[in-house]
This record gives C-alpha cells, structure tokens and sequence, in this order.
C-alpha cells in the first residue's frame, strides 16, 4: 500500500492559475507562490457581489488517539460532490508545524482525499504561521520593554499573561526564567513559550472579518494585570498597528487543489481546546463566496470542534450552516465500546454494537440540540469487515439516522458518492438552526448549557479559581462572550477514560481566562497543554530530502 506522502507525489497537480480559474478568482486577486499555491485578496469578499454557497460542516465521534478522518473526509466529499458536476470549495485548517514533528503527522488529509502540495501544506506552506509567532513576539517585546522603560502603566510583572511562541514542540521552553544577565538587560521574571498555533494571535486571526477587524481585535488583546488589578491590553502598548502589518499577506486565504483538482483553502488552525479549531472566517467566507458549496471541518470531536464552530465560528461571523456530516469509524466505535486500541483491527460485533450510543449521541446533539440536518459517514478502513460496515448501517438505519458509506480514503471521490448524494439532499432542506445557549445568560449559565445539553452532564462544579475567575471576567464586561471548552477530546465528559455515552457525571471547571481579541472567554477542566513536547522517536526521525529537493517521510 502506498503511503499518503507516495500517493501526493504520484499525482501531477495542475498549475494553480487553472486552479483559481475554476474556481472563478478573478487574476487581479490572485497572489502567486510558486505554480502550486496561491494567495486569495480578501477585497475580493467586498468587491465582487455574490451569493454564499451552502455551508456544510465534517466533525465527528470522540475519536482515538489517531483521529477519525475528519479532514480526509472532508476532502473526499468535496471530490465527490465535484464529480456530481457541483461548484464545490473545501476549507481547512493548516497544519502546525511541531505536531508534523511529533507523533501526529502531517494533516492535509489521507489516501486518495487529500490536499496538494501536502510537503508545503504541513512544512512552512506559505509563511502565514511564521507570521502569527512574529506579531505575537512582537507584542511580547513591546511588553517587557514598556517594563524595562519604567513601567508607566503599572504591569505587575507577577501577573503577565502574555507568552511568547514558537512552532515547534519544544518542552525545554514551557517553563523559563528570562530577563536574566543585570540591569541593561530586562526584569527577570517566570516565563514560558507556547506553541504558536496556542496563541491568542492565531484564534484572532481566524475570526478576523477584515484588516480593521483585526486590528481591533489584537488591540483588545490582555496582556497581563497591573498592580491594582486593571487589564493591560495589547492597545495600551500601541501593538495592534505593528502587529497587522506583519499579518495583512496572512490574512489572504491560501489556495490549492486536492488531488482532483478541486479547489480548497487551507488557512489558519487555532488549537481546538483553548481556541476554537476552525480554520479562517476569511477562507469559509471566501469558499462560500466562490462555491456553490463549502466543505469545511472543526477539529476534535463534536462535543468540541462542532460545538466550537456553531457557538463561536457561526456566531461571530453570523454564518449559518446548512448540513453537518458526522464522521465515525468502526474502529472508534470498537474503542468506545471498550475494545483496547492494540485490538482495534480484529472483528468484534459485540463491542461495535456497544460503542454506538456515542455517535448516536453526537447525532442527537446535532439534529436536536443545534436542529440541523445530520449524516453518518462512516469512513472505511482496510481492517474494517463487511458484517461490521453492515452492522453500523443497520443500527442507523434502525435509529432513524441517515448513514452513508465513505470510502474517499481508498477510492477519492468516487468513494464518497453516497455521501455526497445525502449531503445535497441535506442542502435543499430548510433548517432552524439554533445556538445551545444565548448571548445573554451568564458565563456559569453558558457553560452549564453545554454541560447538560452538549455532554449530558448532570451539572457543573466551579472551582472556587474558576468562580472568581469568572466573576470577575463579568465585572469587567466580559459577560456576553461565547464560552470557550478546554476539554478533554477522548470523551463527553471530563475524564479521558470514559467513553462512550456516559452519565452520571459532572463537569469540574478550574479555571477560566479572557482572550478578548478573539472574543470568547475559555473555560478550563483540566490542564490543557499549550506546548507539547517530542517523544522518543518523534516522526521527524523519518522526514528527509533528497537532493532534487523531493521530501520523504511525511505521513
Ligand atoms: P482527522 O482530520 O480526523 O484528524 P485525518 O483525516 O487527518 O483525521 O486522518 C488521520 C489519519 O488517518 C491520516 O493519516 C489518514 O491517512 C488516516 N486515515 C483516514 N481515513 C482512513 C481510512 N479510511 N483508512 C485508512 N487510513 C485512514
Ligand atoms: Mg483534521
């Protein structure tokens, strides 16, 4: 079998220009780099008049430690649906470039369904991460030199929020001392990196509308209290200016092709816990604005990702989705019906049986909770037997829940022509899409509302940290924001290692923090890592180039 990176490079891509043609970008927008990506100019939303296409978002079931084959999937579908003679455009996220290093691998999607350039896409791709870690260490500079300079506003240097980043897992910076080497060189103090897709920057990009939106956005941005108490924003230091000029190429959504030739952008990735996990609003709206239909994708599970990108994305943006396709696998089920992952590939009726009411959850969640019109793909691995497919399908069927088969992995998109049909039947019906909860509830109202509706919790318990945390983010007229999840993606709940549909639970908040630029307040359970580290044999052992230039060993 072929890997992902041996299957990119056996297709030859068309030149980008055909690509945005297609796609119908006229050449006045069109921001060349190299023959295989493109930038998009964002004036393009305002100038040209349009029509949004359909929205439809991939999420999935809590998945297993490898992911589910959201993105895979998203591509596969787009294919098909190019194949049924559609106008279709995807948008994804971008890759972070220090899990392309680590255990995760490269995320352009997998087999036949996936997105090209995949070398660039996971390494570098057009500099816009770079970007984001530069207007975040800018920030992070201005900060500790208005310090150093007599520190007129007051900066309580105990109480600075504000990191600096960079794109790589890098555990040796999560926690440092700088400042250090006497009076002419900074005030020490505890500090420590993040990785750059962790940064606020990066979630403010992705929500950003236009170039003043962003800058109004970073502006806002806390960087830490003063001695009495007050926050100190990103405004207060006179970043915002600086900081979107190193952002305004970013911003411009980036354009390639799957290996179908189907355009997609790939801009932006927040992470998916302490963040939002939904690529760009510029790249949805931009495929919207281009396509008759836009495949797009949230990160994690949908307790998360989905959650994450109806109440924040669609929210901010005003967007309003018009089918969701839930991805699950047989393998997630098995896991979720208690099968151990080093058992996944063997045949097990049984545990796949007992591992349904989690799907059917996030189905219900969709189509009750959000009201919106819902399918099953289940997306077909080579381990997978015919009376397990047939089972799933059965269950569904029996449920009443539209299920197709995807086998976009094995066969691009003629394997997802099922799936494909279902989603443009999905389009054509009206819905009455609704938020889980409103924008004026309270911030404890509004995490109670995913809790009990979203996870099936039976309530929350604040910490008495995250109580006062909150009550104070609402004094200081942080109220009305969306809640941002910070959760565990392996399971509904709060605990990793219940799977499933489990009840009989309640969800413990921490903690919680303001990122105001991005505009939500982000609600801890546990401890989320902002800056993951390499393991042992970290998948950089295999990456390698030749000296043509050929890159090898991306998965
Ligand atoms: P997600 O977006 O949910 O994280 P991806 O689409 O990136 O998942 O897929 C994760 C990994 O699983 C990729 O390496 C991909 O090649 C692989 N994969 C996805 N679908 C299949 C499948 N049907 N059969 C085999 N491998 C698959
Ligand atoms: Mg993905």
């Amino acid at each position: 079998m072929l890997s992902d990176i041996e299957i990119a490079q056996a297709t030859k891509p068309e030149h980008i220009s055909v690509i945005a043609e297609k796609a119908g970008v006229p050449e006045s927008y069109l921001e060349m780099y190299g023959t295989n990506k493109a930038k998009v100019d964002y004036n393009l939303l305002t100038d040209v008049e349009h029509t949004p296409g359909k929205l439809i978002l991939v999420t999935a079931i809590n998945p297993t430690p490898a992911g589910e084959g959201k993105t895979t999937t998203t591509v596969g579908l787009a294919d098909a649906l190019a194949r049924q003679g559609k106008n279709v455009v995807v948008a994804l996220r971008e890759p972070s470039l220090g899990p392309v290093f680590g255990i995760k691998g490269g995320a352009a999607g997998g087999g036949y369904a996936q997105v090209v350039p995949m070398e660039d896409i996971n390494l570098h791709f057009t500099g816009d991460f770079h970007a984001i870690g530069a207007a975040n260490n800018l920030l992070a500079a201005l900060l500790d030199a208005h310090i150093h300079n007599g520190n007129e506003l007051g900066i309580d240097v105990r109480k600075i929020t504000w990191k600096r980043v960079v794109d790589m897992n890098d555990r040796q910076l999560r926690n440092i001392v700088d400042g250090l080497g006497g009076k002419a060189h900074g005030v020490p103090r505890e500090d420590g990196f993040d990785i750059t897709v962790a940064s606020e920057v990066m979630a403010i990009f992705c929500l950003a509308t236009s170039i003043t939106d962003l800058k109004e956005r970073l502006g806002r941005i806390v960087v830490g209290y003063t001695y009495d108490d007050k926050p100190v924003t990103a405004h207060d230091l006179h970043a915002e200016g600086a900081m979107a000029a190193l952002l305004k190429d970013a911003l411009k959504p980036n354009l390639v092709q799957t290996l179908e030739g189907t355009p997609a952008f790939v801009h932006g990735g927040p992470f998916a816990n302490i963040a939002h996990g939904c690529n760009s609003i510029m790249a949805t709206r931009m495929a919207m604005a281009l396509g008759d239909y836009c495949v797009t994708e949230a990160g994690f599970g949908a307790d998360l990702g989905a959650e994450k990108f109806l109440d924040i994305k669609c929210r901010l943006a005003g967007l309003k989705p018009d089918a969701v396709v839930v991805v699950a696998t047989v393998r997630a089920l098995k896991n979720h019906g208690g099968v151990a992952k080093a058992d996944l590939g063997e045949e097990n009726l049984e545990a796949l049986e007992a591992g349904l009411p989690n799907l059917l959850q996030h189905v219900e969640n969709i189509t009750q909770v959000y009201q919106l019109p819902c399918v099953v793909a289940i997306n077909r691995f080579p381990t997978d037997t015919e009376a397990e497919l047939a089972l799933v399908e059965e269950k569904c069927r029996e449920l009443g829940v539209n299920v197709a088969l995807s086998e976009v992995w094995a066969k691009g998109g003629e394997g997802g022509q099922a799936l494909a049909a279902e989603v443009v039947r999905l389009c054509e019906q009206p819905n009455n899409f609704q938020f889980a909860y409103g924008d004026d509830v309270s911030l404890r109202e509004k995490i109670e509302a995913i809790a009990t509706r979203i996870y099936h919790a039976d309530g929350v318990d604040f910490e008495p940290k995250a109580a006062a945390e909150l009550a104070k983010l609402e004094s200081l007229g942080f109220g009305n924001m969306p809640v941002c999840m910070a959760k565990t993606q392996y399971s509904f709940s709060d605990d990793q290692k219940k799977l499933g549909a489990p009840r009989d639970f309640r969800i413990t908040v921490r903690d919680a923090k303001v990122s105001a630029g991005a505009g939500f307040v982000v609600a801890l359970t546990g401890s989320i890592m902002t800056m993951p580290g390499l393991g042992k044999t970290p998948a950089a052992f295999k990456i390698d180039v030749d000296e043509t230039g050929k890159i090898s060993g991306l998965f």
